[in-house]
């Protein structure tokens, strides 16, 4: 016999699909709030969220005749027509949030039009109280209490109180940032937790994660293929030992997304010591039509139409912002500081990206179409697989611009910060030198080069610095696709299972181009019998194992990025050794090819060299005080 189930139960099964945890109820509670309007938004739970939820905003508010509506399922004032879903601009359209938390909890909610008085109206386990006339300000407040009490299994798989307002806080965090000029309060437990004032990103960024983490942090805002990126970037110095401090936001939506995460992890590549993760507060805004958001209300992700345009603009902008950007970071700072709250629109120096990489010529802005075609033209694709994106992508060029944060009395501090970390950027990236004016003084415990000029004197570790130039160089071969093959004195022999397999020979092409000689090899077996001459060493037990590891979000792009990884090892195997001896010539050589720019890093993250005034040395010796 089929029952048709009473409105009760149907709800209460409905809700499980909005309302899983106390998280959630908060995040359509305060949906709503920013969907009616809100300027500013309070958050109070109590036990994880799990006792009690309260969120009060200063909203549009619900009249009278409504109220009783706000809890019927499918009721929404925010679509009428079927039309509509294709241009809702609210976070809620479904009009389920209401209905499936008033089926699981007490729910009481006390709203006020301008127009009308304050009415209240409460529930339990579903069922509606009377309307009753009440107190309260213009705006909303709905209060939830003993959430899942009348379903005691889903009230099981709930985790500890700490645990869930874990959660809810990390949800809060990423409210304050994605609505910068909403003023949001949370208490947790009576107390304060975090407070935003509404007054911008750089501000919410402090609310969250403390005034010292923005002067931590680049931030950028650049524009490519039509697709923008704005937000906050760790610099090479400040790393997380978790993703928890990785947030994105397309379209204003949180979502964790494989795609743009790989592209920040891998521009980050090497400046990262194991176990570390950027950390980001990123958004991007791409056209509409290139992004799809319409996945499960509960789950964050997003897909896109086309992922390596995402990868390439996510991957270029970053990298180049780590890795050579120096130059545009230097001369928006003097702007800054010069000028005040400016936002300054420069086109980012080529060939100070990467200096050993061959010149580019600049191009125009292209538009997502404009990318989206020359991707495809410039990927012949052999046998199938999937089209190989044009290597280091961050050699296009790009505008950037740094936006200048308004100094405001309560974050006085984290301007102060910021600008003396980005001072500090531009003093140690105006250190190029003309090499012809370094004066060779010798060297120290075989591992550390003199070099005098004027009244500075530079300590160059030798290491350091040839690895970085191994590696510029290695990386520019390998963006050339100018690989060498070695042959290895015995074949080396993969055994997969089917998936990995297919997979594997889908990236055939691409690892042939790159200098492996591979082949099929019977069954589910790959032998790979040369290997890249700059990498004569590499473990290709474990090079295969990450790129199985990473199968799933490689797309062929990631594979040049694993061995960019490899190369850097490879640069620091093949560079001098500190204590080996180096002639005077060889020396110098080190030094013409370095450019004269003192500014570089290992391909670690570690400096190159270290400069000391005569005056310092003065001051040790107390010739001057
Ligand atoms: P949805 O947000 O999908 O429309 P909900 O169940 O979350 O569905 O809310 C139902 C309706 O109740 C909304 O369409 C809106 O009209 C009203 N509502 C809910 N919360 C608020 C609020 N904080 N301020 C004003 N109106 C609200
Ligand atoms: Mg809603």
């Amino acid at each position: 016999m089929i029952n048709i189930l009473s409105k009760e139960i149907y709800n209460k099964i409905a809700a499980g699909e909005v309302v899983d945890r106390p998280y959630s109820v908060v995040k359509e509670l305060v949906e709503n709030a920013i969907d009616a309007g809100a300027s500013e938004i309070t958050v109070e739970i109590e036990g994880g969220g799990k006792k009690k939820v309260r969120v009060t905003d200063n909203g549009k508010g619900i009249s009278k005749e409504d109220l009783p509506r706000a809890y019927l399922p499918h009721a929404t004032s925010k679509l009428k027509t079927a039309e509509d879903l294709f241009t809702v601009a609210t976070l809620g359209f479904r009009g389920e949030a209401l209905a499936s938390i008033a089926a699981v909890s007490r729910m009481k909610i006390v709203s006020k039009t301008a127009e009308g008085n304050a009415y209240s109206l409460s529930s339990g386990g579903g069922l509606l109280g009377e309307v009753t006339e009440a107190a309260g300000a213009n705006g909303t407040e709905v209060t939830v209490e003993d959430l899942f009490f009348n379903t005691p299994a889903r009230l099981k798989f709930l985790k500890s109180d700490t645990q869930e307002e874990g959660e809810v806080s990390n949800m809060m965090a990423r409210f304050l940032l994605s609505r910068p000029k909403i003023a949001f309060n949370y208490y947790v437990n009576g107390k304060l937790k975090y407070r935003s004032f509404g007054d911008g990103l750089d501000s919410a960024l402090a609310a969250v994660y403390g005034a010292e983490t923005v002067g931590k942090c680049y931030e950028i805002s650049a524009e490519k293929h039509g697709i923008r990126i704005y937000g906050y970037l760790g610099n090479q110095n400040f790393s997380k030992p978790n993703r928890s401090y990785q947030s994105l936001f397309v379209n204003g939506r949180y979502v964790v997304n494989q795609t743009v995460g790989a592209a920040v992890t891998n521009a980050y590549g090497a400046y990262l010591m194991k176990r570390q993760y950027p950390f980001f507060v990123l958004f991007l805004d791409v056209p509409a039509e290139i992004v799809d958001v319409n996945v499960h209300p509960t789950k964050a992700d997003v897909r896109f139409a086309d992922n390596q345009i995402i990868y390439g603009c996510v991957y270029s902008v970053v990298s180049a912002v780590l890795d050579g950007n120096s130059k545009a970071l230097e001369y928006l700072v003097s702007n800054k500081t010069e000028k005040g709250a400016v936002q300054e629109e420069i086109p980012l120096p080529k060939a100070e990206v990467r200096s050993t990489f061959p010149e580019l010529k600049p191009q125009p802005q292209m538009s997502y179409e404009a990318a989206k075609k020359e991707l495809a033209f410039d990927v012949s694709p052999v046998g199938g697989r999937t089209p190989a994106p044009r290597l280091f992508a961050s050699d296009e060029p790009f505008t950037m611009k740094v936006n200048s944060p308004k100094p405001k009395e309560q974050e006085q501090d984290a301007f102060e910060e910021n600008r003396a970390f980005l001072l500090e950027q531009e003093k140690k990236k105006q250190e190029k030198i003309d090499p012809a004016t370094l004066a060779y003084k010798g060297e120290l415990f075989r591992t550390f080069l003199i070099y005098e000029i004027g009244d500075d004197a530079y300590f160059i570790d030798q290491h350091a610095a040839h690895e970085r130039l191994i590696y510029n160089r290695l990386v520019a071969r390998t963006s050339s696709r100018e690989q060498v093959s070695q042959p290895m004195l015995l074949p080396f022999v993969l055994s997969v299972n089917a998936e990995e397999y297919a997979f594997l020979v889908r990236q055939l092409p691409l690892l042939r181009e790159l200098g492996f000689e591979v082949e099929e090899f019977g069954g589910t077996s790959l032998k790979v019998s040369a290997v890249p001459v700059d990498l004569q060493n590499i473990d290709l037990d474990a090079f295969f194992g990450e790129v199985l590891r990473s199968m799933e979000t490689l797309n062929g792009i990631k594979l040049t990025d694993l061995l960019k990884d490899k190369l850097a090892s490879a640069a620091c195997k093949a560079a001098v050794k500190g204590g080996e001896f180096l002639t005077d010539d060889e020396a110098k050589s080190l030094i013409t090819q370095m450019d004269g720019d003192m500014g570089l890093r290992c391909p670690h993250g570690r400096p190159v060299a270290v400069k000391m005034k005569k005056s310092e040395l003065e001051k040790l010796f107390k010739r001057i005080v």
